[in-house]
């Protein structure tokens, strides 16, 4: 019988085919088989959200990758959290291993320690876990951040988080700064952004500060650093950088990084340092669906004790595609506008403010007609065919993206929905809708399709 290292290896290598990238490097690293007798099997998982993930998500993809390559059938399959280093995945290439040490509560602190850094940018307090609004483009990136902040200098190190301006990067960041100190108000933490990193350094060399530059940066316990991208084409605080990684790193203390584009595509960067990014968890952040962005501006309404009506809540969200920050923007400036003519918010006078909100993330709106006939064009079917009773395959699905696409692009009620598509239920029109949520989450052509057809929608 093969021994469980390579049982592992192989189930990994099944999977890996089968689960996102981000996922599988996210959630399989660092695991093993722990115990493997009469079929029954454990594996062994570096912390607890790694356990409730590859339970709730991928336990059955485990067990048959499992079943295919013992080509028995499993009788049980748990998991469990333990600290063993059972060496990097096989897809990971990893120069230096640390030691696997940490410790629940975060960090030890010892009395030699320097105090606590000064001049970096504080922590918002407001921007915590408890704030942030969880959906399907950012619970990869929450999760990750906070294994992060249960587990500093753990498994995940560095945590790099990127994606598109205004998703949530710079409040994870927060986030992960804030759970940390709460859970250890001793912490020494250091946020700051690449320029702020970048002006310090310069300035630090210039007025012979250099040794107190390092002393600062190189003793944290938490290093977060916003929008490294800036980092392009600075050779010195590259230079710098590295050098401040490498030997928090090797001290185990966590570093947090957050930039608008993947490491590889960061233009000019060096590669030692390209590598050192790409050695922890990767996650990116997606533009949230219009689910996520009306729970978000819901609970900004709560925040700021000014309730909209769900109606109102949707316009908004509908017209406003791509950028939490502009979703705020714009219930700024409702709010401002009311409050000064002393009036209620009502459709109309909503539209007028996000007709005079300028920007190009506000996308030109689109009519459920234009919705159905594009994406009969882009499967080359008959309109009347999509919208009849057969229930073939070739119809249904784009049938289902349509009803998906009238919800997330115009915000159409699920009863509005079915009546557009032939006079169907509301029942199925929502059973699409959901159905294509969930599978747009890692199915790459899916992902693909649904572009190409918004690209078409949206540019006619
Ligand atoms: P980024 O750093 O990615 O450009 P930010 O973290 O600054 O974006 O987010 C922009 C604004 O949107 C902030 O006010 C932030 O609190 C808010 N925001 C972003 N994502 C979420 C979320 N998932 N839940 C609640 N608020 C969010
Ligand atoms: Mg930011």
């Amino acid at each position: 019988m093969m021994n469980t290292h390579d049982l592992w290896q192989g189930v990994l290598a099944h999977l890996e085919l089968k689960i996102s990238r981000s996922h599988f490097t996210t959630w399989f690293r660092n695991t093993f088989i722990a115990e493997y007798n009469n079929n029954e099997v454990v594996v062994g998982v570096p912390n607890t959200i790694a356990q409730q993930w590859l339970k709730n998500k991928f336990h059955k993809d485990i067990v048959e990758a499992l079943e295919a390559i013992t080509e028995q059938s499993i009788r049980s399959l748990a998991y469990r959290v333990e600290t063993k280093n059972p060496g990097p995945l096989p897809v990971e290439s990893e120069p230096v291993r640390v030691p696997y040490a940490h410790e629940d509560l975060g960090f030890t602190v010892t009395d030699s320690m320097p105090p606590a850094p000064s001049g970096n940018i504080p922590v918002n307090n407001n921007q915590t876990f408890q704030t942030f609004v969880v959906g399907k483009q950012n619970e990869l990136a929450h999760a990750a951040a906070q294994a992060v902040a249960a587990h500093p200098g753990g498994a995940y190190n560095p945590l790099f988080i990127y994606g598109g301006v205004g998703l949530g990067k710079t409040h994870l960041l927060h986030g992960i700064a804030n759970e940390i100190r709460r859970r250890n108000p001793q912490a020494r933490i250091m946020y700051v952004t690449c320029e702020h990193f970048t002006n310090d350094f310069i300035h630090s060399v210039r007025s012979g500060k250099a040794k107190e530059f390092k002393d600062r940066y190189r003793t944290v316990d938490l290093l977060l650093i916003d929008d490294i991208q800036f980092i392009t084409g600075k050779e010195g605080t590259q230079e710098e950088f590295f050098h401040t990684f490498n030997a928090l790193h090797q001290d185990n203390r966590q570093i947090v990084i957050s930039s608008d584009r993947a490491p590889k595509s960061i233009a000019g960067l060096e590669k030692r340092l390209l590598s050192r990014l790409e050695w922890g968890m990767l996650v990116d952040i997606g533009q949230p669906d219009l689910e996520t962005r009306i729970a978000i501006l819901e609970k900004k309404c709560h925040e700021k004790g000014f309730m909209l009506p769900s109606d109102i809540l949707e316009l908004v969200c509908s017209t406003i595609h791509s950028n939490i920050r502009e979703l705020e923007g714009a219930l700024n400036k409702i709010i401002a506008v009311h409050q000064f003519r002393g009036e209620q918010p009502t459709r109309e006078s909503v539209k007028g403010i996000l007709a005079s909100y300028e920007s190009e993330n506000v996308k030109k709106s689109v009519t459920p007609r234009q919705i159905i006939t594009t994406v009969a064009e882009y499967f080359d079917i008959q309109i009347d065919d999509v919208l009849g009773k057969s229930r073939e395959k070739r119809l249904a699905f784009p049938r289902q993206i349509i009803m998906y696409l009238l919800r997330e692009e115009v915000a159409s009620s699920f009863p509005t929905i079915g009546t557009e598509l032939g006079g169907r239920d509301h029942t199925t029109a929502m059973h699409a809708y959901n159905k294509i949520k969930n599978l747009v989450v890692d199915d790459d052509k899916l992902i693909r399709d649904l572009e190409n057809i918004r690209e078409r929608l949206y540019s006619a």
